[in-house]
C-alpha cells in the first residue's frame, strides 16, 4: 500500500504500527526515528525496522507515509523539524491522543502539496518502550480519523484502509469532537484512577500496606490505568485543557450527588445509579471492546 513508511517515535504505538505493517505486508520500507539511540539499537537487534535512525528530520525523505508516534506535547517540533524534507503527496499521519492541537500543527507547518492527517487509534496498553508493541494491538479496536476541511479524498481513503488492514473499526469525525468525547472516555478515567492510586500512597503506612494486601477488591482495576506513562498524560491534560475541565466539573456535581446519597442514607438513589452504570458494562462487552487485559484482571 505504501513504499516507505517512516514511523517517529517507535514506543508501544509506534512499534506496533510497525508490527501490524509487516503483518500485513503493507509497506515497502519501514523506517524507524527516534531520538534515543538506546532506542534505535533495540529496534535494529529485533529487526523491527528496515532501518533506523537518530536523524528524525531527514528520516522522512523519500517517504510516502509518515506516522508521528511521540507524545502530543513533542508533535510540533517534530513536525517543524520534518517538514522541509517531506515530499510532495506524502501523508503524514499521527497517533496522538489529542487532536485540535494536532489539527493545528499541521495546518500551521505542513508544505502546500503533503496531506496532513491526524488520527487515534483507541487502543494502547499501560506499557512503553519498543519492545512493548504487538501487531493485533489494533484489532477490533476503532481508529479515529479527523480529516480537516478540504482534505485529499484519496488521501484520506488510503490511510483509512490501512488501518482497516490492521483489523480496526475505523471512523472520520471533527477534531473538537473527538477531544470532548476522549475527556470522557478515556482522559477522566485516568485523572480518577491517578488521584486514587495517589490518594493511597498518601494514606498512613499501616492503612498502604493493606491497600496493597486487599488490592483485588478494586484498587487493582486502578492500579493499571495509574500505571500508564506519565509523561503522555501529562502532555493530554495539558492539551486537552478545556473538555477536560468541563467533563471534570460534571462529574464533581455527580460525584457531590453521590456523597450527598450516602449522607441522607438515600439507598434508592445509589441503587438507581448502580443499576443505571450495570448497563454500561453490558453494552461494552456486547460491542466486544472489553480486551484479553480485562478478563484476566477479573480472573
Ligand atoms: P511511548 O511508548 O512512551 O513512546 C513514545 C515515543 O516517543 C518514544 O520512542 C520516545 O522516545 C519518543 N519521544 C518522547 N518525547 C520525544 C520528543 N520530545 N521528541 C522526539 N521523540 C520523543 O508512548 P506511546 O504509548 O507509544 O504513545 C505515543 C503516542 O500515542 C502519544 O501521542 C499518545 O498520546 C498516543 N497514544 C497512546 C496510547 C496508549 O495507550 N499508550 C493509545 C493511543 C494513542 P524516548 O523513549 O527516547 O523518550
Amino acid at each position: 500500500m505504501f513504499s516507505k513508511v517512516t514511523i517517529i517515535g517507535f514506543g508501544l504505538i509506534g512499534s506496533s504500527i510497525a508490527h501490524a505493517l509487516r503483518a500485513n505486508k503493507a509497506a515497502g520500507w519501514i523506517t524507524c526515528a527516534d531520538a534515543s539511540q538506546a532506542v534505535c539499537d533495540i529496534v535494529l537487534d529485533k529487526k523491527m525496522a528496515d532501518e533506523v535512525t537518530t536523524d528524525i528530520a531527514g528520516s522522512v525523505s523519500k517517504a510516502d507515509l509518515v506516522f508521528l508516534c511521540v507524545p502530543v506535547g513533542a508533535m510540533e517540533d517534530v513536525v517543524k523539524m520534518v517538514a522541509p524534507n517531506l515530499q510532495a503527496g506524502a501523508i503524514v499521519s499521527d497517533v496522538g491522543s489529542v487532536k485540535g492541537l494536532i489539527e493545528g500543527i499541521f495546518a500551521k507547518h505542513l508544505p502546500k502539496g503533503v496531506h496532513g492527517i491526524p488520527g487515534h487509534p483507541i487502543a494502547g496498553t499501560e506499557h512503553s518502550g519498543p519492545e512493548s508493541g504487538f501487531a493485533e494491538l489494533f484489532k477490533g479496536r476503532w481508529f479515529v480519523l479527523t480529516p480537516p476541511k478540504g482534505a485529499d479524498r484519496a488521501a484520506v481513503d488510503k490511510l483509512n484502509a490501512l488501518w482497516k488492514s490492521f483489523g480496526s473499526q475505523t471512523e472520520e469525525m471533527d477534531a473538537a469532537y473527538h477531544d470532548k468525547t476522549l475527556a470522557i472516555t478515556s482522559h477522566l478515567p485516568h485523572l480518577i484512577a491517578y488521584t486514587i492510586v495517589d490518594t493511597a500512597t498518601q494514606l498512613e503506612s499501616d492503612l498502604q500496606s493493606e491497600v496493597i494486601k486487599f488490592s483485588a477488591s478494586g484498587f487493582r482495576d486502578f492500579t493499571r490505568i495509574a500505571a500508564s506513562d506519565p509523561i503522555m498524560w501529562r502532555d493530554v491534560f495539558l492539551n486537552n485543557r478545556e473538555a477536560v475541565l468541563d467533563i471534570l466539573a460534571r462529574f464533581n456535581e455527580d460525584l457531590t450527588q453521590m456523597q450527598k446519597a450516602i449522607r441522607k442514607g438515600d439507598g434508592d438513589m445509589l441503587e438507581e445509579v448502580f443499576t443505571r452504570t450495570r448497563k454500561v458494562r453490558r453494552a461494552i462487552i456486547e460491542a466486544k471492546q472489553e480486551t484479553p487485559e480485562d478478563q484476566k484482571l477479573k480472573s
